[in-house]
């Protein structure tokens, strides 16, 4: 048993630490994942930029442009189009119509569900994102948080399956070295790979190769025309199609620490995110998941969750040589070392409140 003093020399050392630190790190991490709304870039996508004014928007509100917010939210398939032949007939109102979508929307990418336009609900908005419709999927089971597309359609191959891909040979870039992007897509790929029971390699062979990819500029012929810088960043289309599309308008960057651009967006995260669809998965309402349908410029979020590993393994298996409870293991750490510090940063705050109320008292 430890006397008095060791305890009381614990609790100053710890009250020392407290004072020490200038700020507690742990705090970085638990906060929510913050959207960083772009304000002051001329190039970037003003539509959604023009959105903060709807700010604290809610059933009754009428403000001008909201009709744009509508189409946004019909775009990705929260809302249906009052009139089938053209998209001109949204209001301006804040109908009860609308609140069910943004009930919806706030549900699917994991907000409070306020059913109004609070200002976390408008920095999602605004912050750049995959152009998959989110609810051309569905879940299957409740307590799961990742999706498939209707119909859970998967690549259909014999055993083992290897997917092959392809770069377009007209439509790259000229910003990023073609070494970097073929490094970039043999990781990402490499990623998948380790959960499921599937190789992907990569052929010269565009037309024939079973994932095709591209960049390009605006409408480009398939329905789903890229919008310019941030706004929507990529889409992919679901098994066995194989297109893999990135919008060839947004600043795309592999290493932050050479480019400082603040719309800069990570190529390794959207391709991680966009062979996910190409696979077949939807996207999930866990922020943290690589299936998570937003994604900040200058934010890199390439690691693989349970949620994305589930999704995939539960429509190709798993791969042998990978083990779900080694993820699960280093995630429960993580998360348990989050709440352990947070619980420990609030009692240590706590203690010390009341250590000087009481000197203040004496
Ligand atoms: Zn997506
Ligand atoms: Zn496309």
């Amino acid at each position: 048993m430890f006397p008095f003093f060791s305890y009381f020399n614990f609790f100053f050392f710890f009250l020392a630490l407290f004072l020490w630190r200038p700020c507690f790190t742990v705090t970085a991490r638990i906060i929510p994942e913050s959207v960083t709304v772009i304000t002051t870039s001329q190039k970037h996508n003003a539509t959604w930029h023009n959105f903060s004014s709807f700010l604290h928007a809610e059933r009754g509100s009428h403000v001008s442009g909201m009709a744009e917010l509508k189409k946004y939210f019909h775009r990705f398939g929260y809302l249906t189009q009052p009139n089938t032949t053209s998209n001109s007939n949204f209001t301006d109102k804040f109908d009860s119509n609308f609140e069910s979508a943004v009930l919806l929307y706030q549900k699917q990418l994991g907000l409070p569900l306020t059913g109004k336009l609070d200002s976390e609900t408008i920095s999602t908005i605004e912050s750049p994102r995959c152009g998959v419709s989110d609810t051309a999927t569905r879940r299957i089971h409740t307590s799961r948080h990742f999706a498939y597309f209707n119909g859970k359609p998967r690549w259909l191959r014999g055993s083992p399956m290897t997917l092959s891909y392809a770069f377009s040979p007209y439509d790259m870039i000229d910003t990023l070295s073609l070494s970097d992007i073929r490094t970039v897509f043999e990781r990402s790929f490499k990623r998948w790979a380790s959960v499921i029971p599937v190789s992907f390699r990569e052929t010269e062979k565009y037309q024939s190769a079973d994932i095709r990819i591209g960049f390009y500029f605006g409408d480009h012929g398939d329905g789903e025309p890229f919008d310019g810088v941030l706004g929507v960043l990529a889409h992919a289309f679901s098994p066995q199609n194989g297109r893999f599309h990135l919008d060839a308008a947004e600043n795309w960057a592999v290493d932050f620490d050479h480019d400082d651009s603040r719309i800069a967006v990570d190529l390794e995260s959207v391709v991680t995110h966009e062979i996910g669809h190409v696979l077949g998965l939807g996207h999930s309402s866990i922020k943290e998941a690589v299936m998570y349908p937003n994604i900040s410029p200058r934010k890199k979020k390439v690691d693989l969750k349970i949620d994305d590993v589930e999704g995939v393994q539960s429509l190709y298996g798993s791969n042998p040589n990978f083990s779900l409870s080694a993820l699960l293991q280093s995630e429960n750490s993580y998360n348990l070392a989050v709440r352990l510090e947070t619980g420990f940063s609030k009692w240590i705050f706590s203690l010390a409140v009341t250590l000087f109320i009481l000197f203040l008292s004496t």
